[in-house]
């Protein structure tokens, strides 16, 4: 599947990366309006069926990478294939996000003034 991170800045399914991503996508309209709040994106609109977000955005806490399995000798762990977000999850910048922004903004900001002069 061809998925990419919506996320500026973020190369997570770009540039043919051997990396494993785990994409998410907004389950409706409130998650996608909260999402596009908090992951501000100019260039581009957050489609529920184009864009995704990828694990990187999220915290922790806010990913469900396990499951418990019922076995003979109790309860086994085993790993998600695909993992899950927890009910009102919302993406946050990272810090790596965050230089990546301010670096676009410096070349947005150069750009206009080699203009002018
Ligand atoms: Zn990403």
């Amino acid at each position: 599947m061809d998925e990419k991170c919506f996320v500026l800045g973020c190369t997570s399914g770009f540039d043919g990366s051997k990396e494993k991503f785990h994409f998410f996508y907004p389950k409706d309209v409130k998650t996608l309006y909260l999402w596009l709040n908090a992951i501000p994106q100019k260039d581009r609109k957050l489609d529920e069926s184009l864009n995704s977000v990828c694990h990187k955005h999220f915290k922790e806490t806010d990913i469900i990478k396990f499951k418990t399995l019922k076995s003979k000798d109790g309860p086994v762990i085993a790993d998600l294939d695909r993992w899950i977000l927890v009910d009102g999850a919302i993406p946050t910048l990272s810090k790596y996000d965050l230089c990546k922004l301010i670096q676009r903004i410096i070349e947005i900001a150069i750009s206009i003034i080699s203009i002018q002069y």
